[in-house]
Parts: C-alpha cells; sequence; structure tokens
C-alpha cells in the first residue's frame, strides 16, 4: 500500500471519528461571550452545537446601536486578558487576528476628580508611582507593597482558580487557608487603606470590583487581584469596537460548524426525572438534547425556565435572598466636533464616594451626584463615527431596579444632568450633540431579562464567590450547566470566558 492511501485512509478514519463525535448535541441558551465561549469549547469538543439567543444579534451585553453613522458598543469595552480570546482559536487551530484586531490602549484610565485633578492610570510602575508621588510622596513605597500584595493574589485567585470548578464543598475546603491567609475578609477598600493612605489614592485603587458589580468596600479584597489582571496583560481594545470581536467569535464557532440562532427565545428547558431532555422554545419548538448550557440570567434561568418542581436548592425564595449588582445607566451619545484630547477611558469622580456607594447599593436611592466612566472608542478607532464626530457612551452606576425608582419618569432628567455635568470635560458637548440614546435599568430587565435589572447579576462578596455561587454544574437539574456573569468565577470577560474553560472540564467527552 503507498504512502498515499495510507494518508487517505487515515484522513478517513479522522473524517469519521469527527461524524460520529458530532452524533452529540448541545444547546447553548444565549450569546454572551460566556456562551459564545462555551459554545465554541463544545464544538472543538465534538458536541454538535447550537446556539439559541432571544435578541436580534448576538453578543449580550456587548450589543451593538447604530445610529446615523455612530457605531456604539452598549457593553463591555474595556479587554483585559486577551490570551483567554487567542486560546478559543487555538482550539481549532485558528489564530485571533484572521478574525479581529485586538490593540493595547494607554493610558488604562485617567480619572478625574470632581476639581479637574487627574490620574493617569497606566500599567508602568515607574510612571504609576510617579503620579502617586504627585499626590503623596509617602504613598509610593505603600503603592509598590500593593502591586506585590495583588499579585499574591492573582497567582492563587486567577492563575489557579479562576478556571477550577466549585462543585464540591470539599473544592472550597481546600482553598479556604489560602483565603484566610490573604485576608478575604477583608474589604478591596480595606486592603487598599493597609497601604495607601491618601483618600483620593485610597479611590483609584479601590474602584476595580465595581467593573464587575461590587461595592468597594463590600467586595473581598480577592477581587483586588483584577487590578493586577490589567496590569500583567494590559487594557485592550477591539478594533471596530467590541462587536467586531463578538462578530469574530460568531464566524469562529460558524467556521467551526457550530449554529447560532437569532431571535429564538428558550421558554422552558425541559426536565425528566431530574435531568435535562431539552428545550422549549417561544414558537412552540421541542428540541430535544441531553446537555444545556445556560449563559442567561441565573436567577431568572431558575425562576422562569425550569418548572419549581425541579428545583430543591434554586427557589424562588432563595434567589430572592441574594445580593445582586447595581444597575447601570448609559447614555450613548455623538457629537459633530471631535475632541483630541480626551483619553479612551476616563473616570471621572464625584465628591462624595463610601456615601455614593451607600446610596446605590444600601440605601437604592438616586443620588443627585454621579460618579461615570466615559468611553470614547474613536480616540482608538475613527471608524465608528462619520468623519469628524466623536462617538462616546457614559455610564453611570445606580440602584437596581429593588429600589423602585421610575426610570421612566426619571431619566430624561438625570440624562440632562450627566450630560450638563460632562461639559467640564467635553466642552459644549450639548452644543455639539447630534445622537442620544439612554439605556436604564429598567431596559436591562426588559431586554436581557436581567432580575432586577443588575447589571452584573449576584453582587460579588465572599459569600456570592466560588462555591457559593450558583456552580457551572446545575445543582437541581443533570444535563444542565451553566456559564456567564451569574455563576463562578464572577462577571467581566476574563471571568465569563473562564467559566466556559471550567465548564470543559465538567462535561463529559461527546
Ligand atoms: C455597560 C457595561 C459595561 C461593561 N464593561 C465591561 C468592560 O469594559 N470589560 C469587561 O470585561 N466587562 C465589562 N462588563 C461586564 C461584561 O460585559 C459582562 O459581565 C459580560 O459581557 C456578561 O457576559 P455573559 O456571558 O454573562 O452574558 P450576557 O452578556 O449577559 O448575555 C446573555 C445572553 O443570553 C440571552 N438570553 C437570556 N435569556 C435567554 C432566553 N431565555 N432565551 C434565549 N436567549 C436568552 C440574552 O439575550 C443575552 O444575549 C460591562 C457590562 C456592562 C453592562
Amino acid at each position: 500500500m503507498g504512502k498515499g492511501s495510507v494518508a487517505l485512509q487515515s484522513k478517513c478514519a479522522n473524517l469519521q471519528i469527527h461524524m460520529h463525535k458530532r452524533t452529540s448535541t448541545a444547546a447553548v441558551i444565549g450569546s454572551g461571550f460566556g456562551g459564545l465561549a462555551a459554545a465554541i469549547r463544545l464544538q472543538a469538543k465534538g458536541y454538535q452545537t447550537t446556539v439559541y439567543e432571544m435578541r436580534d444579534q448576538p453578543g449580550g451585553r456587548a450589543y451593538v446601536y447604530h445610529d446615523q453613522g455612530f457605531i456604539y458598543d452598549a457593553g463591555p469595552t474595556i479587554i483585559t486578558a486577551p490570551f483567554l480570546i487567542d486560546e478559543l482559536f487555538a482550539l481549532s487551530g485558528r489564530k485571533t487576528e484572521d478574525y479581529v484586531r485586538i490593540v493595547p490602549t494607554t493610558p488604562f484610565y485617567r480619572i478625574i476628580f470632581h476639581d479637574g485633578q487627574t490620574f493617569e492610570y497606566t500599567g508602568s510602575e515607574e510612571d504609576m508611582a510617579a503620579q502617586v508621588a504627585r499626590y503623596n510622596p509617602g504613598d509610593v513605597e505603600g503603592y509598590k507593597k500593593l502591586v506585590a500584595y495583588t499579585k499574591r493574589i492573582f497567582d492563587r485567585a486567577f492563575t489557579d482558580l479562576a478556571d477550577h470548578p466549585f462543585t464540591h464543598f470539599s473544592d472550597m475546603l481546600k482553598v479556604a487557608p489560602d483565603l484566610m491567609r490573604l485576608r478575604s475578609h477583608e474589604s478591596v477598600y480595606q486592603l487598599v487603606s493597609r497601604y495607601i493612605s491618601h483618600p483620593r489614592l485610597r479611590m483609584v485603587f479601590s474602584f476595580h470590583p465595581l467593573l464587575v458589580g461590587g461595592h468597594p468596600y463590600r467586595s473581598s479584597s480577592i477581587y483586588g487581584m483584577i487590578q493586577y489582571l490589567e496590569r500583567k496583560w494590559g487594557v485592550h481594545f477591539a478594533m471596530g469596537g467590541t462587536g467586531a470581536l463578538v462578530r469574530g467569535l460568531v464566524r469562529l464557532f460558524e467556521d467551526m460548524g457550530g449554529k447560532l440562532i437569532l431571535n429564538s427565545r428558550v421558554e422552558e428547558v425541559t426536565v425528566e426525572n431530574g435531568r435535562v431532555s431539552g428545550l422549549r422554545l417561544a414558537d412552540g419548538e421541542l428540541v430535544q438534547t441531553p446537555l444545556v448550557v445556560a449563559n442567561g440570567d441565573v436567577a431568572n434561568l431558575y425562576r422562569k425556565l425550569i418548572k419549581p418542581e425541579h428545583r430543591r436548592k434554586w427557589t424562588d425564595r432563595k434567589i430572592e435572598k441574594m445580593d445582586y449588582s447595581m444597575g447601570l445607566f448609559l447614555i450613548y451619545f455623538g457629537t459633530n466636533r471631535t475632541y483630541p484630547d480626551l483619553a479612551h477611558h476616563s473616570i471621572v469622580l464625584t465628591e462624595r464616594y463610601k456615601e455614593l456607594l451607600e446610596d446605590i447599593f444600601k440605601r437604592k436611592v438616586l443620588a443627585e451626584d454621579f460618579s461615570l466612566y466615559l468611553h470614547a472608542p474613536t480616540r482608538t478607532d475613527a471608524s465608528l463615527a462619520p468623519a469628524g464626530h466623536e462617538c462616546f457612551y457614559v455610564l453611570s452606576p445606580v440602584p437596581h431596579l429593588g429600589g423602585g425608582i421610575d426610570w421612566d419618569e426619571v431619566k430624561e432628567r438625570y440624562a440632562e444632568a450627566i450630560l450638563e455635568s460632562l461639559e467640564s470635560v467635553v466642552p459644549d458637548l450639548r452644543r455639539h450633540l447630534v445622537s442620544k440614546l439612554i439605556i436604564t435599568p429598567k431596559d436591562f430587565e426588559g431586554q436581557l431579562d436581567a432580575y432586577l435589572g443588575s447589571a452584573f447579576q449576584f453582587e460579588p462578596i465572599l459569600t456570592q464567590s466560588a462555591w457559593f455561587r450558583p456552580h457551572n454544574v446545575s445543582e437541581d437539574v443533570r444535563g444542565l450547566y451553566l456559564v456567564g456573569a451569574g455563576t463562578h468565577p464572577g462577571a467581566g470577560l476574563p471571568g465569563v470566558i473562564s467559566s466556559a474553560k471550567t465548564l470543559e472540564k465538567l462535561i463529559p467527552a461527546a
């Protein structure tokens, strides 16, 4: 037998294995980053995978709005740990750069205090130390020690545990001594205050939990790892916007043979004898599949998609007793002039810090003042707006719907107050405004089926982290798995993409 026919035979054998593998099916509910990453991993593992997405576009919180030539990324804009994305492409021997271009941005953030004083937050220890010295030379040593400490947290909490399945209590017990050693009972703010004394620097180094829905005074110091993660791999942006990254992941999934169905709401995860039997879609279609991965809101997965008789752990009562992250109020807007002096990412702080956080998380009232995140993506990619125009979004953390705020009533007034206050950073903004779209927590509830309109699902506090968070393998229904912000390790792109890595360790071979 010649070499050629041996090669052909082995190719056929491979194809047979491939075809044989594809007889196992899997369904993913939702096409957020967690759902897409899970679908890609399932497809790579040999499952014939279908993603059902209820909206008209993939991406979930990374939806894209278009208005008059402005391209607005609705949600995530800061890409950290890009290697997690490269891994998804590498699963099938592909390369990220053939699908989407991801570029580093600097500064990571420009922090602007209420009186105009700024802090350029970058990944360079030297530059950061110089910035710290401008505020308080006495804090430079503390800053260096803080970096060293967040590295220790990062090495354990991210490197070892972000994609580690916490499905048994023993998993938690094993890491408990380390968590105690790392003083995880302390908050991020307490951790920072051990090393830094200047009040403004304490704000600069403790705001990171807000990026994943946490209150800096309540989130475990474990979340201090976020600042180290940014430092280690940098802050990045996808050219064409985060929407381009979503499209790249969808194309990768489809190139691998997977199927995405849009405008397809799952109404029920059907269960027989405690095990998944399939899905019931809004149009009445019944899909049979033994393996379902849920990427949508976890509270509403259990409350709405799984009948109460199949739920022993995640009862409505238990879900209602959990603490949920804040909501977000967003204005997407465009101007008919550019602002070359702006940074791509700015954080515009009001004077109040702890008290404003308490208004948002505890008292759940809409404060008169606000701290804002301002996104100006045209500073990196001018193609996101018509020539000579600037594209923005501004985000204000606000109480979730549990606060009872009537958003229809207050939204225009609140938006106007935000835009007015932004004029100090974006001069004459309202005179040059040509496009505007407002999204409130009510829209998160209506468009994403987010329980209480929460932007990040369960609040990242110690008692709702790791084993205490809904597990990646359902505690109630066999054959049901969970990925995304509401499960381990939590919100943010590194978190939800890592949840799909955990999933891969838990599912059986196809
Ligand atoms: C405004 C904003 C800014 C953010 N900025 C950043 C950032 O800069 N960097 C960062 O890392 N993170 C950021 N985050 C957090 C990050 O975006 C989220 O944690 C992450 O995108 C959530 O992904 P997910 O996998 O949980 O899915 P989601 O994005 O929540 O998507 C879930 C999907 O499931 C679908 N779905 C739900 N129920 C059903 C159903 N019954 N049937 C069919 N489909 C269903 C939904 O339509 C949705 O598409 C931001 C979040 C917000 C809101």
